[in-house]
């Protein structure tokens, strides 16, 4: 099955034609030909999809149920509620985050939570691709660790390069702080075993780094470090509270960091990633929203912008953060940290594509796309996504999902959750 994308405007400002084939990007050219299949793209801006490489998208249905509340008050909230979380409402909250990634261009996303069977359903009938990881708590008990590394192990097992290979695994041990260092430890061999990423919450907050010292007399990386558990395949999110040497530290190993901006200023973080110096030390940085009960949006238009904001107030340099790193954190840095070859416009890529509408106001004129991409660009830009060759949104309209039925059913699991 081919797709061909006629006369589409590319980031660099020229037009192009672009051919999809068996969920490849076969051929880009200033005029293709094909038999099959076509889709006009005159007067719309063709970009990579995004890659969100850290939410919980179950917690969508968990939007608005902790404001204005500290840290530690928050998560005593989102706790009482997920401790309510039944399969069902797992199902229903899913199911919402892939219509609402959907509709703001992300193509795929790194999950990590519960009842992850129920968020793989959703992907699977989405069209969208991820990367699901079962995220693993074991708070120092060993029972809890064996069954906690053997659900997530189950989970690879059933869902691992499924949908077509849409749906791929990660292994998700939670954090440093409610993980052992021997759970920490056999999650990495799990992770090295299938070759998957280790995906991992890592220095978020000024009391992990604290207590971090106090239990293990490192700070966060150090600690990691001294497990053995840094790799090419680790996915740390937030790094926010991270000294320069520790950048260093996590280059070296490359290390993927995770930026999400807007949760670590809702949940008042009090510090920002350290970017320019996760550039300097070539470190890959990717972006991601984190769950809707901390960030209320999934949308990574909303992430790009608040990234740069955020870089270049907290550094007081207007230089830090350019547009086509943000840009490239949130497609490239996204794929190249999941292991997955997308997040570009070029033969033999994954054929993840989003077409925006240039003739909207907020997008005019068109002196510089990409920062119109990162500062002035909206959800409701987009007008079509491809993913995996196909047709997933078409003007606005997602194809793959029944949008009524979902928002009535994530409503009515939310209900049940409030009650
Ligand atoms: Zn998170």
């Amino acid at each position: 099955m081919s797709l061909l994308i006629k006369n589409a405007t590319l980031l660099s400002g020229k037009k192009s034609d672009i051919l999809l084939e068996g969920g490849k990007i076969a051929k880009v050219a200033s005029s293709i030909s094909s038999s099959g299949e076509k889709l006009n793209a005159k007067g719309k801006l063709l970009i990579p999809g995004m890659v969100n490489t850290h939410t919980h998208a179950a917690m969508a249905l968990l939007r608005g149920v902790a404001e204005d509340l500290q840290l530690s008050d928050w998560l005593n909230v989102v706790w009482k509620y997920e401790a309510k979380m039944s399969p069902q409402s797992v199902k229903a909250g899913s199911a919402l985050a892939c219509l609402e990634m959907l509709k703001s261009g992300t193509t795929c996303f790194s999950d990590m939570y519960f009842h992850m069977d129920e968020t793989a359903n959703a992907v699977q009938q989405s069209g969208m691709r991820a990367d699901l990881g079962y995220g693993m708590i074991d708070l120092g008990e060993e029972k809890k660790r064996k069954s906690e590394l053997a659900t997530a192990e189950k989970f690879v097992k059933e869902w691992n390069n499924k949908a077509g290979n849409r749906i791929s695994c990660s292994i998700a041990p939670h954090s440093l702080y409610t993980c052992s260092s021997e759970l920490l430890q056999q999650a990495n061999s799990l992770s090295e075993k299938y070759s998957l990423p280790y995906h991992i919450h890592l220095s978020e907050t000024r009391k992990e780094v604290f207590d971090c010292l106090e239990k293990n007399k490192k700070r966060p990386a150090y600690y990691l470090d001294s497990l053995g558990v840094l790799s090419n395949r680790t996915v740390a999110a937030h790094c926010v509270w991270l000294t320069k040497e520790e950048v260093r530290l996590l280059a070296s190993r490359k290390v993927s960091a995770s930026q999400n901006p807007v949760s670590n200023m809702k949940l008042a973080g009090g510090s920002t990633a350290p970017m320019p110096e996760m550039q300097e030390f070539g470190m890959n940085v990717s972006l991601g929203t984190d769950g809707s009960a901390s960030n209320n949006s999934l949308s990574m238009f909303e992430s790009m912008k608040t990234l740069g904001l955020l870089q270049k107030n907290a550094r007081w340099d207007a230089t830090v953060a350019k547009d086509s790193a943000i840009f490239e954190a949130a497609t490239l840095g996204g794929a190249r940290a999941l292991g997955i070859p997308a997040g570009e416009i070029k033969e033999g890529k994954l054929a993840d594509l989003v077409l925006l509408d240039l003739k909207a106001p907020n997008l005019l004129p068109s002196h510089s796309l990409v920062s119109s991409l990162v500062y002035s660009t909206h959800a409701g830009n987009v007008t079509d996504v491809i993913v995996d060759g196909k047709l997933v949104v078409e003007n606005r309209k997602v194809l793959t999902l029944d949008e009524e039925k979902i928002v009535e059913a994530a409503q009515k699991e939310a209900e049940k959750l409030a009650n």
